[in-house]
């Protein structure tokens, strides 16, 4: 299989932190500085097939990563799953935004994007 996010490179991905299922590193797209990823590091495509005896250690880092960005970047992050036939790469993550979007949030981003892209 060929999925980006099974076959992370270090090189080429920026690392933030990882445990022993997951990963959280930077978005090699960023729709602004500081986005950022958390993934499995097995093929999953949706958080609900996130096996049982992995789920505290996914909410741990979500919690994690959410810290880290609100540290970072003095924002608290819009968090996102995109839906599974909306995913670019078709491995399931979840997307820490630093929270630049103001008081209309992911619908202001929403309607910019849909503007800037008309074929989508
Ligand atoms: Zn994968």
């Amino acid at each position: 299989m060929n999925c980006r996010f099974c076959k992370l490179d270090p090189k080429r991905n920026k690392m933030i932190f990882s445990t022993k299922n997951f990963v959280f590193f930077l978005d090699n797209f960023p729709i602004i500085k500081g986005h950022s990823l958390l993934a499995p590091k097995n093929h999953i495509r949706k958080e609900s097939k996130i096996p049982k005896d992995q789920w505290s250690e996914y909410i741990e880092l979500s919690n994690k990563a959410y810290q880290y960005i609100k540290k970072k970047y003095s924002r608290y992050p819009l968090v996102f799953i995109n839906a599974p036939q909306d995913q670019s790469v078709k491995h399931f993550h979840k997307h820490f935004i630093p929270g630049y979007f103001g008081y209309l949030g992911v619908s202001k981003a929403l309607t910019n994007f849909l503007k800037e892209n008309k074929n989508v």
